[in-house]
């Protein structure tokens, strides 16, 4: 294990004693590897695994950079979900504090003038592309100032749907700027846009290596389990019910995510929902009482995909399967984090198993996807529902089989977490 210390690579004292009142004391592999280069103004393209630090790696260097007497925004990470981006906020603001620096986060769906006042002063901003190019049209903010840009989640924010945006707030900036990406999947597909938005990057892979424990492969479990569309959600009830720690399902559409909450809090279940289609305040309110493990199961889209760091959510679950390779990675990412193990199981009806095979196959996962049965024989079904009241026969895909749940001991479990 590494005994290098934040101070061996260039972070401020005052900065490592906040970091180190949670417990944060040595670096990880992506900071270890970022920061350096980053306090040196370096442009980079930095792809690491998701959980293992990217924040820190680009936020320290970000906060370090601002001068201490600036005014107004110096340095902006976007992000693509105002989730993320008030995560990065939360995470970064107390060790911003620790230099007399203000954060602020510029999100649709609040109060754009209250959001703007907080917005000219802070010299950190954290936001969503939309809203900061409203605040921009509107004289609200000024970015002349900022001399560094993150894109975090860099690959989504290069996709159709947000590099106009991005490319709009981009020509606001001076071309003297650092540009550092970041993302647990920065591939080919983005390469040549990553490379006209950096300056002569350096490209930085790090290991999914935390604390020196196993690679993030090694610490999920990963299993996919044959399921017929008609018998997804008793399959879904009957892994949930055997769950005790915060579990995430993923669902294709926004009313599929609602549906889905409010099945399995009619199966007397603990779940909430979270998608684009609830008000901002909603949002906050759903992620909010999940994190606090208020409500166990939260029905997400992938609103809730890239960046959400959560301790303890243990189990991910596919209830729609992933639209490709890289979506699952993030999707099932939400766990397993920080050096920590967790679990993440992906339903497949027959007429999707062509598809999860791919990506299973990309993962090197064939021995978990051989489980579900399709893998040899083509798409058959392998379980099939009796009805929800009745004895539910246990998936027989599943690649670790659990002792069926005690009877009535397997519903709501409020405030069973620990910490
Ligand atoms: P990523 O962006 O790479 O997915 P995050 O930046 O969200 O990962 O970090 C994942 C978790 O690891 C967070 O809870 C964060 O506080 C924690 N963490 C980051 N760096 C360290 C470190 N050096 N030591 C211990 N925990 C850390
Ligand atoms: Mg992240």
């Amino acid at each position: 294990m590494s005994t290098i210390t934040f101070a061996d690579i260039g972070v401020e004292r005052r900065i490592s004693e906040v970091l180190a009142q949670r417990g944060i004391e040595q670096p990880f592999p992506v900071q270890e590897m970022v920061i350096p280069r980053a306090l040196e103004g370096e442009d980079l393209q930095v792809k690491a695994p998701t959980g293992s630090g990217k924040t820190l790696a680009f936020g320290l260097p970000l906060i370090q950079g601002i001068p201490a007497t600036a005014q107004g925004p110096c340095a902006l990470v976007l992000a693509p979900t105002r989730e993320l981006a008030t995560q990065i906020t939360e995470e970064l603001a107390p060790l911003a504090r620790a230099r007399g620096i203000r954060t602020a986060t510029v999100v649709g769906g609040v109060d754009i003038v209250r959001q703007a006042k907080g917005a000219k002063t802070a010299q950190l901003v954290v936001a969503t592309p939309g809203r900061l190019i409203d605040l921009v049209r509107r004289r609200l903010i000024d970015l002349r100032q900022v001399t560094s840009l993150v894109l975090d989640e860099a690959d989504r924010m290069l996709d159709m749907g947000f590099m106009p945006q991005v490319n709009d707030i981009v020509a606001l900036l001076t071309t003297e700027r650092q540009t550092m990406l970041f993302s647990a999947t920065l591939g080919p597909q983005v390469a040549d846009l990553a490379d006209k938005l950096t300056n002569r990057a350096v490209r930085l892979e790090a290991s999914g290596d935390p604390a020196a424990s196993a690679p993030i492969g090694e610490r999920l479990d990963q299993s996919f389990v044959a399921c017929a569309h008609s018998a997804r959600t008793d399959t879904l009830l009957d892994l949930l019910r055997d769950e005790d720690g915060l579990t995430i399902v993923f669902c294709r559409t926004k009313r599929g995510a609602a549906r889905l909450a409010e099945k399995l809090e009619g199966a007397g279940l603990s779940a909430g929902a979270l998608h684009g289609d609830l008000t901002q305040r909603q949002r906050e309110r759903a992620l909010k009482s999940f994190a606090q493990g208020r409500t166990r199961i939260l029905a997400a889209t992938d609103v809730a995909s890239r960046g959400i760091d959560l301790d303890d959510l243990q189990l991910v679950v596919n209830f729609d399967p992933p639209e490709d390779h890289d979506t699952y990675t993030h999707r099932v990412g939400r766990t397993a984090r920080a050096g920590r193990s967790g679990r993440a199981v992906t339903l497949v009806a027959p007429d999707q198993a062509a598809d999860v095979g791919r990506i299973a196959a990309r993962l090197g996962l064939d021995e978990h996807w051989a489980d579900t049965g399709y893998a040899q024989s083509g798409p058959r079904v392998v379980y099939r529902s009796r009805g929800r009241r009745g004895p539910t026969p246990r998936p027989a895909a599943a690649s670790r089989p659990r002792p069926p749940a005690a009877a009535g001991g397997n519903r709501v479990r409020r405030g069973s977490r620990t910490a």
